[in-house]
């Protein structure tokens, strides 16, 4: 998570410094798996069985599984009534979204990151379900495209042709207006007012506080809430 990335490296490649923690060599090549920083986040499951593997499994709703539909995401995301920011990043509510993609997201519904799931309009979901959906499918392409034929090596959550996410201050390509940030916990949403909130911008740390109500302090409190 975050800080963690992997690497390819020639066969039988030595682990080096503090932050390698592991290293998987196959004939052709050595994987290793790095971690930046000091929260020390990585863990290696080894499982036995496919059970093992959806016994660990958050158990949210799957995007781009077959039979993925709005009413589908909408009863997944309503489950319990959270933040639209909170929903989007709770792999119980929803697989695989996270936080830069969040705010992509919700940037590109025009929707407010502290609106709660359960006060939102029919028109509001079908503009969370289709954004939602273009806008992983666009990062996909781009990312996949952008590797081509080599090992991924610059992983970093912050692209310069986000909309929102890692901007804050800079202009938000729809309306031009400088874009905003909540800091909370270990978090950071980046949204434009202009095009989300109906023009207003609260105070950091007022919004901050209303989030932070909604989030989990630690991740060991966000992995706590995993469906058993
Ligand atoms: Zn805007």
């Amino acid at each position: 998570m975050i800080a963690g990335r992997l690497h390819w490296k020639p066969p039988l490649a030595k682990l080096a410094g503090r932050n390698a923690l592991l290293a998987l060599d196959f004939p052709n090549g050595t994987l290793t798996l790095t971690e930046a920083g000091s929260k020390r986040r990585a863990s290696l499951h080894i499982l036995r069985g496919e059970q093992a593997l959806y016994d660990i499994d958050p158990g949210g709703y799957e995007l781009f599984s077959p039979g993925t539909d709005l009413s589908g995401f909408r009863t997944a995301l309503t489950r319990e009534n959270r933040t639209l920011k909170r929903a989007l990043t709770d792999p119980r509510l929803i697989s695989g979204v996270g936080n830069a993609y969040s705010d992509e997201i919700l940037h590109a519904a025009q929707l407010s990151p502290i609106a709660l799931t359960h006060k939102l309009t029919d028109n509001d979901w079908e503009r969370l379900f289709a954004a939602t959906l273009s806008t992983l499918t666009l990062w996909t392409d781009r990312l996949t495209a952008e590797a081509g034929k080599a090992f991924p090596e610059k992983v970093t959550a912050f692209r310069p042709d986000m909309a929102v996410h890692g901007r804050y201050g800079q202009p938000c390509p729809r309306c031009g207006q400088p874009i905003q940030r909540i800091r909370y916990a270990d978090n950071e949403t980046d949204y434009c007012a202009q095009c989300q909130t109906g023009g207003k911008v609260l105070a950091d740390r007022s919004l901050s506080r209303l989030l932070g109500k909604d989030w989990p302090r630690t991740l060991d409190e966000l992995e706590a809430l995993k469906r058993k």
